[in-house]
């Protein structure tokens, strides 16, 4: 993450290079309050607007992605291309999974219209039915 701030040509004062490890070491989909508790722990002069400020500097420079649960906040990661989510609608988990399927199929969308594909954003919803054995990568909780 520092590294990839350094190639985006970002000012890295101590408080960004901070946040930046915060979103790096979280196992989960952190909110702003979230970003802004864990990195307080570490530095009490660190304010939220700060970490509103720094998010979205972060995040237009492409280095976090925004991850949308449906409880109206705005959750974190740093930015990966190789997974999707789907949300339990029923607990607010987060399953990351990979799928070959839709990424061709989305390849395809992108070939029919004309369209070398780039990048996408899809969100998942959906509750568990039945004892099948889930095959996500990863569960997280927000
Ligand atoms: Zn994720």
């Amino acid at each position: 993450m520092l590294e990839k701030c350094a190639e985006a040509g970002l000012r890295m004062t101590s408080q960004r290079v901070l946040i930046a490890n915060t979103l790096e070491q979280s196992l989960d989909h952190p909110d702003a309050d979230e970003v802004y508790r864990r990195s307080h722990a570490i530095d009490s002069t660190i304010s939220i607007a700060t970490i509103y400020r720094t998010l979205g500097i972060f995040e237009r420079a492409g280095l976090i992605q925004k991850v949308t649960v449906g409880d109206g906040r705005s959750h974190y990661e740093i930015a990966r291309d190789d997974h999707e989510h789907l949300v339990d609608i029923e607990n607010g988990q987060i399953h990351e999974f990979q799928s070959e399927k839709l990424q061709s199929l989305l390849t395809n969308i992108a070939d029919e219209m004309g369209f070398e594909l780039t990048g996408h954003k899809l969100e998942v919803y959906g509750k568990k039915h039945g004892n099948v054995a889930c095959r996500c990568i990863q569960i997280k909780v927000y």
